[in-house]
Formats: structure tokens, C-alpha cells, sequence
């Protein structure tokens, strides 16, 4: 019957199925670890003893045993010793605030043990009515349209009662959360086993909201002269004969008026040493959504903490940090300011398409491959004619569309993929340009090309379990990959050739400064606690924007055929040095610092070199496509 032939055809499929997987991952080609052999002594790496790991049922661990031979156990539990004594561990842990691991070597007679302490980020240790102080949201100052319902949070003892005493006199009772907590970042980001992405119900999350049902009789809010409440509200937790009472440091205002002017600077005081970008988020910890250029000028109405809320339009909002909000000096106009016609130049391979406004207002980017979308918020449209420029071929459609009443969309058409593009306020207008793909001669793709290499860290990088750290790792890497590439013909820009910290910033600009027309940051990878490194490991290629995901593509096939792991895919990730607009940007994390083997290999001059090729391949590969891609029929 059907049920009978399919099981049979699948049967005598399987070991078709595995072989053709298996030649799909081939065996490591990484160098082989070399043996030591020495005194039998525990180094535990990481975690460090004493400090808070945020796990689920397992969690890693790694180090060295001093020994190849040694035979050695984690908390009864068996664990692999590479050749030169380095260890990888995946051990269950106890469902408990904090424990002791017990780790034995042994080789013949001789032994050596050691204890490892641990406790668990975000347990709480105590019983009864426990608060979490750290856990308060929001605090600090608010101030917030008159009506604007404002939602209070906080981690309490499941099962209590929690209420908010206002100064008044005033009870504001907080209900148990019934959602779901979220799978941590960490998790979502790495675990590629969907069980382990099912959200649990904590029942220590309890919320409230403070609407206008506290108006307009004080409450939360100061009297109506804007003074500052006397005292703080107080925080009550009850459970059984258990009360614990803690000053909730909150103040709120409320304000009837029209939201306030501002401009946006995130160096007012003209220091230099900023990227000249106010990042815009959906919501105050949210992801960088906006980015908006120095001078852009709009209006705040809201604010939490560190956080203000922008009134980009009137069905858009942002949230900016504070320190880049300023008062605008002249009297608000609220009227939506008038764009008048866009002009589009051509200089030195730069081609640059003005936008006249009577005030320089907020807007946002969309690329698609050979395109991208402008939007203007708080904008009408007046214009009427487009120039195309006489000398310009590149830009090759330019429409606009009032899309609602104060919102404005162009759209900019682009002849060839677009190589880079940036932004900035001029005046009142907005100013962009557009790079066409450089002139590369598909012989000799890299003769004349300006790349920067980025070596990832310090501060910061992953370390491994015999002490190799990225940024040792990195440099290592970087160097084999700048003398390839000098020896093809590039000019190579190294963001750092030494020891020394350098931040992420200070790399950005630099690669502005030498205006990089491509760019390379080397990392290797670590994995957040919790997730399994033996199933979750491998290379990966991270870009921002799409025109930088050609570039991730190639490097990461090269890669992972040089380097031999899984492969992991590339991923868009908004990382500082991918997020750069004028040039394809990426990053590379080509091996796992915490696999003993994947470490080993980049410690040998032969893992250096797979890496480093696999890089420079995989530039290669993207300078000769871009080489050959047409220009589109009109
Ligand atoms: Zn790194």
C-alpha cells in the first residue's frame, strides 16, 4: 500500500540523503591541535568563579587540564580533552539561585580537582516579599501630554500584592503580567533549537498604568504651579505576613501645551568627536530605526528618564537620548515646512541631489538593491521641476509623492547597483549624495582599490579556553589579510596595527577620512551563556545594508569553504562598523573562540592563512561581479 512503498523509498533514500549531506560538510580541514603533555592542573577560563551566568538547564564551560591525557568530569560529567589539554563543556546545571560545580582530572594515580561557584543573573536569592529596585520602570523624570496613559512595571515575589502609595494618598493597585517573558536577545540570536525559544510564564512581573484617572487631583503629578512632588510614591509588597516597602524614584509632569521646538545636535558644543547622528528608536529601548543627520529640526512631547519622545509627524514618533535634544532658538512655526524642487549635480564621480526646505526636518533612508526612498516627515510638497544635471547618468529616475497630509516619499532610481550614499543638513536643505560602483578592471579587480581592515576589539573580544583573545586573533588575521591584498594592488587603511584600544567610533571615522570604498572588520565568535556550543557553532558574515550584502555573500562562501565549520549564513545586524552608508561594509566571524580546535587553528600560521584568503577570495569575487554588472536598459 502507498503508507508501505513511501516508508520503503524513504528507507532506501537515507543513505543517499547522509552521503550527500556528509559531502556537504566535509571533515575539518582546520590544522590539527598539537599534543602537550604536563602537570595536571584545572584552569577554568570562563566562567569565572563567582560570577552570575544567565542559563537555562545547561550552560558552557571552558579551560585547560595542562594534560591531553587527563581523564575529566564536571560535576560528575564527562568532558572531551583536546590534544593540547584544552576542554569544551556543556553541562546541566541545578534549577537553583546559585551552586557549586565540582571538577575532577585524573591521569593514572595522579589527581587534581577544583570547585567552581556559580550563581544565576536575574534570580532573585531571597524568599518572602522580595523587589527587584533595579527592576522599577520607568524612573527618574517624566513629562507627558496631559492624558497620555503612562505604563508602570516591576519583578516582585510571584504570588504577592503589589501596590503604588502616592503621595496623596492614593492607591495605584498593579495586576501579575500575564504575558509571556521574553527569550533573551542572546537566545533569539544564536540557538538554532526552536525548543529552547518557547516562552515561559515567570509570574514575577507586575504592571499597572497611570492614567487620567489620578487627574486632575494631584496624584502622581505636582500641583498645578509645575512644582515637584515632596516625596516620592512608595512601593508596597505583600505576601502572607510578608510586607516589604521600597520609594518608587518617579516624578511626572503633565503638560497641556503644544509639544515643544527642538534641534537635534549631538555635539553642541562643537568638540568633534561624534558620528554627527541622533539614533531614533520605535520605543525608549528599542533598535536604532532612525538616523538623523546634525541640525535636523523638530518637535519632543514626551519624556522618560534619559528619553525623549519626537513628534516627527502626525502619525510618527521617535525616541532620541536627551543629550541631543536642544530648545530650537527661534519660535516654533507649526506649520509643516515646504520642500521645493530637487536638483541633482555631478562632481568627481559624486553625484548629489539637493533638497530645498524651509526647515531642515527629520527623514529616514530605505534602500532596496538599486534604488532607495526618502522620507521626509513634517513636510509639503512644493516642487515642480527635477534637474537632472548635465553631466550625470547615474541617478536615472527621481519621483516624489506627497504621501500624506505632512509626509513626503521620494524615490531615487539608480542606473547601476548603488555603491554608497550619505546625508546632511546644509542650510535648511537636506543634502545627499550618491557613489557609483568605482571603475574596476575585471583582470586585476583589487589594483587601486582603498579598503579598510578593521582587526575587531580591545576593548572587549572573546577569549578561548588556553587564553588566545580576539584581539590578538583579530590583528593576527587583519595583517594576513592587508599583505594579500597590498600584494594585488589594493591600499589597505588598518584601523589599528597594535595592542592598543581603539573605539568603535574613532574606526568609523577613520575609514570616513580616507573615504574607504570598501571595508572589513575581523571578528571571532562567542556564544551568549546558555546556548549549547557544540550544536551552535560556525562562520557567519554580517552586513547593514543591502548593498553590502553582495560583499557578505562572497566573503562568506570563500570562508566557509577555506575554513571548513558550518556555515552559518550571513545576517544583517545593525553593528557600528557595518552601519556605514558610503561604502559596502561588513564583518566576518570566521571561527568560535571557545571550540578548542577552531582556537588552536588561530594560533598556526595555516588557520591564519585559510582565514585571511577566505577574506580576500571573497573581495575578489565581489570587485570582479561588480565589475561586470550592466547598467540596466533605460
Ligand atoms: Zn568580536
Amino acid at each position: 500500500m502507498p503508507l508501505n512503498r513511501l516508508v520503503v523509498g524513504f528507507a532506501g533514500l537515507l543513505p543517499i540523503l547522509v552521503a550527500s549531506a556528509g559531502a556537504q560538510r566535509p571533515a575539518s580541514v582546520l590544522p590539527a591541535v598539537p599534543a602537550v603533555h604536563g602537570n595536571l592542573t584545572i584552569q577554568v577560563a570562563y566562567p569565572a568563579a563567582g560570577s552570575a551566568i544567565d542559563a537555562g538547564d545547561s550552560t558552557f564551560l571552558f579551560g585547560t587540564v595542562g594534560d591531553s591525557a587527563a581523564k575529566f568530569t564536571i560535576a560528575g560529567q564527562s568532558v572531551a580533552v583536546a590534544p593540547n589539554g584544552a576542554w569544551l563543556a556543556w553541562i546541566a546545571i541545578p534549577r537553583d539561585s546559585s551552586f557549586v560545580l565540582a571538577l575532577v582530572a585524573k591521569r593514572g594515580a595522579d589527581s587534581s580537582t577544583a570547585s567552581l561557584p556559580l550563581s544565576r543573573a536575574g534570580w532573585v536569592r531571597e524568599s518572602g516579599a522580595w523587589v527587584d529596585p533595579k527592576s522599577l520602570a520607568p524612573n527618574g523624570e517624566v513629562w507627558a501630554p496631559q492624558g497620555e496613559p503612562l505604563a508602570l512595571s516591576v519583578l516582585a515575589a510571584p504570588g504577592s500584592l503589589v501596590h503604588l502609595l502616592l503621595p496623596n494618598g492614593a492607591v495605584l493597585r498593579f495586576a501579575a503580567d500575564s504575558t509571556a517573558a521574553p527569550v533573551s536577545e542572546g537566545l533569539r540570536n544564536f540557538d538554532r533549537d526552536e525548543r529552547n525559544l518557547v516562552r515561559t510564564i515567570h509570574g514575577d512581573r507586575f504592571v499597572a498604568t497611570l492614567g487620567t484617572a489620578l487627574n486632575p487631583n494631584g496624584g502622581l503629578e505636582p500641583s498645578s504651579e509645575g512644582d515637584r512632588l515632596s516625596r516620592p510614591p512608595m512601593l508596597v509588597i505583600a505576601l502572607g505576613r510578608d510586607t516589604t516597602r521600597i520609594p518608587w524614584p518617579l516624578t511626572v509632569s503633565r503638560s497641556a501645551d503644544a509639544p515643544v521646538a527642538v534641534l537635534l545636535d549631538d555635539d553642541p558644543r562643537r568638540l568633534g568627536g561624534t558620528d554627527r547622528i541622533t539614533i531614533g528608536r520605535a520605543y525608549p529601548t528599542g533598535t536604532y530605526t532612525w538616523f538623523l543627520p546634525q541640525g535636523t529640526r523638530t518637535r519632543a512631547d514626551m519624556r522618560i528618564g534619559d528619553q525623549v519622545r519626537l513628534r516627527l509627524s502626525r502619525d510618527a514618533i521617535a525616541w532620541v537620548s536627551s543629550a541631543d535634544v536642544h530648545r530650537a532658538p527661534a519660535t516654533d512655526d507649526p506649520r509643516p515646512a515646504i520642500m521645493g524642487s530637487p536638483t541633482l549635480t555631478a562632481e568627481s564621480g559624486i553625484t548629489r541631489l539637493r533638497v530645498p526646505l524651509t526647515r531642515p526636518v527629520p527623514m529616514s533612508v530605505d534602500e532596496s538593491e538599486r534604488g532607495l526612498i526618502i522620507t521626509l516627515y513634517d513636510a509639503v510638497s512644493n516642487a515642480n521641476w527635477t534637474r537632472y544635471g548635465a553631466d550625470q547618468r547615474f541617478v536615472r529616475l527621481i519621483t516624489w509623492k506627497q504621501e500624506a497630509q505632512d509626509r513626503i516619499t521620494i524615490s531615487v532610481a539608480f542606473d547601476r547597483p548603488l555603491w554608497g550614499w550619505r546625508v546632511r543638513v546644509e542650510g535648511t536643505d537636506l543634502v545627499y549624495e550618491f557613489r557609483a560602483p568605482p571603475m574596476i578592471d575585471p583582470a586585476h579587480p583589487l589594483a587601486g582599490r582603498r579598503i579598510v581592515i578593521d582587526p575587531g576589539h580591545p576593548p572587549g573580544g572573546a577569549c578561548g579556553p588556553t587564553g588566545l583573545c580576539e584581539p590578538e586573533a583579530n590583528l593576527a588575521v587583519g595583517r594576513a589579510v592587508r599583505d594579500r591584498l597590498i600584494d594585488r594592488g589594493a591600499t589597505v587603511i588598518m584601523t589599528r596595527d597594535g595592542p592598543d584600544e581603539v573605539e568603535l567610533w574613532p574606526r568609523v571615522a577613520l575609514a570616513d577620512s580616507v573615504d574607504a570604498e570598501l571595508l572589513v572588520s575581523i571578528h571571532n565568535n562567542a556564544l551568549p551563556d546558555g546556548v549549547n556550543p557544540f550544536t551552535n557553532n560556525g562562520t557567519s558574515t554580517f552586513f547593514n545594508h543591502p548593498q553590502s550584502l553582495p560583499l557578505a555573500r562572497a566573503v562568506q562562501d570563500r570562508l566557509v569553504a577555506n575554513l571548513g565549520v558550518r556555515d552559518l549564513g550571513v545576517a544583517r545586524g545593525d553593528l557600528a562598523l557595518v552601519r556605514p552608508t558610503w561604502y559596502p561594509a561588513i564583518l566576518t566571524e570566521g571561527l568560535f573562540m571557545m571550540l578548542p580546535d577552531q582556537e588552536s587553528a588561530l594560533r598556526t600560521p595555516e588557520g591564519l592563512q585559510r582565514y585571511a584568503s577566505g577574506i580576500v577570495e571573497g573581495i575578489t569575487t565581489f570587485l570582479q561581479r561588480s565589475a561586470r554588472a550592466e547598467i540596466l536598459p533605460p
